[in-house]
């Protein structure tokens, strides 16, 4: 009996956090030298996670924080799957397939059907691809008119950071449209000043990252068809439909941004933001078959089979596109409308109710781009606070509540801005708000003495020394 009592207890797990592996600091810039236990690293890790904000209350973000109990479950049937092995898993290759000529069908492309497109990890590459396609396409049309190619420029308004990317990546002048006054974003004037031959494209954004606001692509575009009257030049237009190209065709279906327009040559959306799937997603999609060059298409044929590849990523995990089919799928227009409308009910709840507190001026009120709300303190506002101390004491709640100042020429504005995405819901908002008056309470009674600037960083310490 003894003798069994001893094996029993040689085989008992200590309690996890009682473990050698846990009881003491572990490494953090060195390469472990030894092993430990999977159910002990696993809690570590876990809870060294805690420590990062709840993500349902990153109010900041675009992106998905919140999927159905079934994507979660295709996501984990799918961790092995390779999208770019298309030989192998031929079938989330279908899907990916599908998914290009749906969203092609959504964006109102002529030939739906046949057209050209593909998945990325984002709006961020699908950037790259459909810039790279206009520089093809411009240079292409230069040399045939013997022209010279040394000088390409691109116009937009006050764009997201991967164009300027995509601009220092690839060798093109960004002409950006400065902000000026209340315009805070591109108008077709502006953008027909800026235009020459040189001009690759005209990348307008339907949901602009700073106030959430969509740009005037049809009245762009036909300024552009006017200029082309006037000089000859033809320039395309690409839209950065990031949040927009999953928002206006079920809540706007009569705005006229897409392929209607005969000069959108091209657009690109991220899945992981309003298309709902889970991060690592996004999509470009060409009106028509000739508007990508062919010249940017590789054939691999050690894949088995000869399979054409348009990317900048080889390897990429398979789930989020199939993620992405399961949304259209599930949800159809009819779903993605009814979610994406109690997202602009609700930000438009949330505007108002921030309107009410009386030191504010709504910048962006949720009605017209994205679901989204953006803000300012009134200039003769004297709260007692900036909106980087609004945005640091709200955090005392979890939420997380950006405040950034303004690009070129409106620097001086510093905005506030929230994202009203799949999950929050219209109480969840009203919790906001009652949190909201909650620190301007508290303001009242302790008062700022030196109010936070733009240097205050939030809680994110980008490298830092790594001892
Ligand atoms: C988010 C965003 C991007 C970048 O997209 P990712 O999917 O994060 O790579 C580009 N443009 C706009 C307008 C965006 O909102």
């Amino acid at each position: 009996m003894l003798h069994e009592r001893d094996r029993i207890r040689e085989e008992l797990f200590d309690d996890v956090y009682a473990t050698p592996d846990l009881s003491v600091v572990l490494p953090k810039y060195k390469f472990p030298e030894q092993e430990q236990r999977a159910r002990d690293v696993y809690q570590l890790v876990h809870d060294e996670l805690m420590l990062d904000g709840n993500s349902r209350q990153n109010l900041a973000t675009f992106c998905s924080t919140w999927v159905d109990p079934e994507i979660h479950k295709l996501m984990d049937e799918c961790v092995d799957k390779n999208m770019i092995d298309k030989d192998e898993y031929p079938q989330t290759a279908e899907l990916e397939g599908r998914c290009v000529h749906m969203l092609a069908d959504l964006w109102n492309s002529p030939d739906a059907a046949n057209t050209l497109g593909c998945s990325t990890t984002g709006s961020s590459e699908a950037a790259m691809l459909g810039g790279m396609a206009m520089k093809w396409r411009w240079r292409e049309k230069m040399k045939a008119m013997g022209k010279s190619t040394d000088k390409p420029n691109m116009i937009c308004g006050p764009v997201q950071i991967c164009w300027h990317k995509f601009a220092k990546y690839w060798d093109v002048e960004l002409r950006e449209i400065p902000m000026e006054k209340d315009r805070l974003i591109m108008s077709p004037e502006e953008v027909v000043k800026r235009c020459d031959e040189n001009t690759i494209g005209v990348v307008p954004t339907l949901g602009v990252t700073y106030t959430c606001d969509y740009e005037p692509v049809k009245e762009v575009s036909e300024a552009l068809d006017k200029l082309q009257a006037d000089k000859g030049w033809d320039i395309p237009i690409h839209v950065d439909g990031a949040s927009g190209g999953f928002l206006a065709p079920f809540c706007d279906p009569d705005l006229e941004w897409d392929f209607r327009l005969k000069r959108v040559k091209s657009i690109n959306a991220s899945g992981h933001k309003f298309g709902l799937s889970p991060l690592g997603v996004g999509w470009v999609v060409w009106r028509d078959r000739e508007d990508l060059p062919d010249d940017l298409i590789f054939w691999v044929n050690y894949l088995g089979g000869n399979m054409p590849t348009f990317a900048l990523n080889f390897s990429r995990p398979g789930g989020q596109i199939v993620a992405q089919y399961y949304n259209f799928l599930r949800l159809g227009r009819e779903g993605y409308r009814k979610i994406q409308l109690a997202c602009y009910d609700t930000a438009a709840y949330i505007a108002d109710e921030i309107e009410k507190l009386g030191m504010f001026d709504i910048i962006y009120n949720g009605r017209g781009g994205i679901p989204a709300v953006s803000w300012s303190l009134k200039e003769d506002a004297d709260p007692g606070f900036s909106c980087y101390d609004f945005s640091d004491r709200l955090r005392s709640r979890g939420w997380q509540v950006p405040a950034y100042s303004m690009p070129a020429h409106r620097e001086d504005l510093v905005i506030m801005r929230i994202l009203v995405r799949h999950g929050v819901s219209r109480d969840l908002g009203q919790l906001l708000i009652t949190d909201m008056k909650r620190c301007i309470d508290y303001f009242k009674k302790n008062p700022v003495t030196t109010p936070l600037g733009p240097e205050y960083g939030g809680y994110s310490h980008g490298g830092g020394s790594h001892k």
